[in-house]
């Protein structure tokens, strides 16, 4: 048992030890480049602007050092100070055994975590971001967001979580085949509620207002097949001047969502630009390939909880008594990361590999990469992007190509 505890112990070591030394590593790239801009990167960022990226990526590195090494003690004590089997045992005692008291133990443990991260959250926005000039977020938006979140996590997650162990309780040894099927038709309907229901409790949305711009990129949506039936303007200036703009839903239900502050930083052929990559991500099907990948990973994740149940020493190693499915439930979110994110560079190789195709299928829609070139070198510009991450920490943690990458690709666009 103790060679178990051992071994997670091992592996959380090694995680943060990596972690820290990709942030190491991308701090010494940046430092090496901070001298003057880069050579190919004069056309897209004047000195100034450059100089102060320089600064925000080097204080996001020590605020994330931070943050690591306090998630990393967080997880240590809450696996090895005896406090969740603790716990356990009390709500046993006295809510009894019933899935509503089981899943409400696990609701309390995730609700604990999050308090203890609240503080660095609140760090990040009011101080590091405060600093950079992006943070337009009010206390009272801040404080209304987290009551929000848990509100949400009480009404859709709380019973889910409840659903699911009383399928473990009907379906006995097929369980987790059941558990499967319903989480991913739940994760389904959010897809096609959250822009009706969720979204709206956080931000405003308006319809684009009649103009230039709105014929235009409706021309784009017809031209394209991708027949939009109204394009979204999303008040993201409430939170943040940092922009983007996202695509939801899915089939019937797709909406493509545009930030006020985008269409504040970029002109009409940059924003038709912008659009036409993200009907490139609609055309070239990547919600589909991403929500068939994400459906093989939780059957896989779901398969590995039902086989853990069945192991004593998975138990033991953390001081849990056996016969309910709720510990596995609990340890295995809690050390999922440590082996995912090994994974992780393969994921992003994939999202990337699908910026590309959305970034090609928008030169081709427009005839040309020059607009969309632009729009990146503008909210590259706008959002103090890092021009030079380490390879290593963004095969590690960028989802999309960096900037130089992605302009030589569209520059390599030949049109027939
Ligand atoms: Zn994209």
């Amino acid at each position: 048992m103790l060679f178990f505890a051992g071994i997670i112990a091992v592996l959380i070591g090694l995680k943060v030890i990596a972690q820290l030394w990709l942030e190491h590593l991308n701090q010494q790239e940046v430092m090496r480049n901070a001298a003057g801009v880069p050579e190919s990167f004069r056309e897209a960022m004047d000195e100034g602007t450059y100089k102060k990226a320089t600064e925000y990526t080097l204080a996001k590195g020590r605020f994330s050092r931070v943050e690591l090494i306090f998630g990393t003690l967080l997880l240590l004590v809450v696996l090895f100070s005896g406090c969740l089997p603790f716990f356990y045992r009390w709500v046993v005692a006295h809510l009894g055994t019933s899935a509503w008291a089981l899943a409400g133990y696990l609701f309390g443990v995730g609700i604990a975590m999050s308090l203890a991260e609240l503080p660095l959250g609140w760090v990040e926005q009011f101080r590091l971001e405060e600093r950079f000039g992006f943070n337009t977020t009010t206390q009272k938006t801040w404080w209304l967001d987290r009551v929000k979140g848990i509100l949400l996590a009480l009404v859709i997650g709380y019973p889910l979580l409840t659903l699911v162990i009383k399928i473990v309780e009907w379906s006995g040894r097929w369980w987790w085949l059941w558990a499967w099927a319903v989480v991913m038709f739940v994760q389904l309907l959010l897809m096609v509620l959250a822009p009706i229901l969720i979204l709206p409790l956080f931000n405003k949305f308006s319809p684009l207002p009649e103009g230039n711009l709105r014929q235009r990129l409706l021309a784009l949506g017809e031209r394209t097949g991708f027949h939009a039936k109204s394009i979204q303007v999303m008040d993201g200036s409430k939170r943040s001047r940092h922009s983007n703009a996202f695509f939801t839903g899915f089939g019937k239900f797709r909406k493509i969502i545009l930030f006020d502050t985008l269409i504040q930083q970029l002109g009409e052929a940059e924003l038709e630009a912008v659009l036409a990559h993200e009907i490139g991500h609609y055309k070239k099907r990547h919600i589909p390939k991403m929500l068939v990948g994400s459906a093989i990973g939780l059957l896989l994740m779901f398969f590995l909880i039902a086989w853990l149940a069945t192991e004593e020493w998975f138990y033991r190693a953390f001081g849990f008594p056996t016969g309910s499915i709720v510990p596995a439930l609990l340890l295995f979110s809690l050390l999922s990361g440590l082996f995912t994110f090994w994974f992780s560079p393969v994921t992003h190789l994939i999202s990337r590999r699908f910026e590309y195709q959305a970034d090609d299928y928008a030169g081709r829609a427009m005839q040309t990469g020059q607009p969309l070139v632009s729009a990146l070198r503008k909210l590259n510009e706008k959002n103090l992007s890092n021009l030079t991450p380490h390879p290593l920490y963004s095969a590690f943690y960028y989802s999309h190509p960096t900037l130089l990458e992605r302009e030589r690709a569209l520059r390599n666009l030949s049109f027939p």
